[in-house]
């Protein structure tokens, strides 16, 4: 049973483990699975508005953090899945503080009325 995002995350490790795909194959997956987040947000942003899916916007953000944790999985055959957890929850909030901090300046400019903000 997954409770939390963390379980969610070992659990991703496990089936990438498990994924007989080497990793070139596990990047088309991710460039596909990419793809078809792109449809979904063109869906949303009203560009493909004939087009039905299957999944929700939701399922295909899920698809992309799979796909790149298999991808990440098959780079470095050689650790274990708790090595490779720890390094992406170290990286998820290191960039979360990067990106955040990006998006903070972004909102300033754009209160300020700077354009291309
Ligand atoms: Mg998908």
């Amino acid at each position: 049973m997954i409770h939390d995002m963390n379980d969610a995350i070992n659990y991703a490790f496990d089936v990438a483990n498990e994924d007989p795909i080497p990793l070139m194959g596990q990047f088309a997956c991710l460039t596909a699975e990419v793809g078809e987040l792109a449809e979904q947000v063109n869906s949303a942003a009203g560009y493909l508005s004939h087009k039905k899916f299957d999944e929700p916007l939701a399922g295909e953000v899920a698809d992309v953090i799979l796909a790149a944790i298999g991808v990440y999985t098959k780079a470095y055959p050689e650790a274990t899945k708790e090595e490779l957890a720890k390094s992406l929850r170290a990286n998820i909030l290191t960039k979360s503080t990067k990106w955040h901090q990006i998006a903070l300046s972004q909102r300033r400019k754009r209160d300020k009325g700077i354009p291309g903000s």
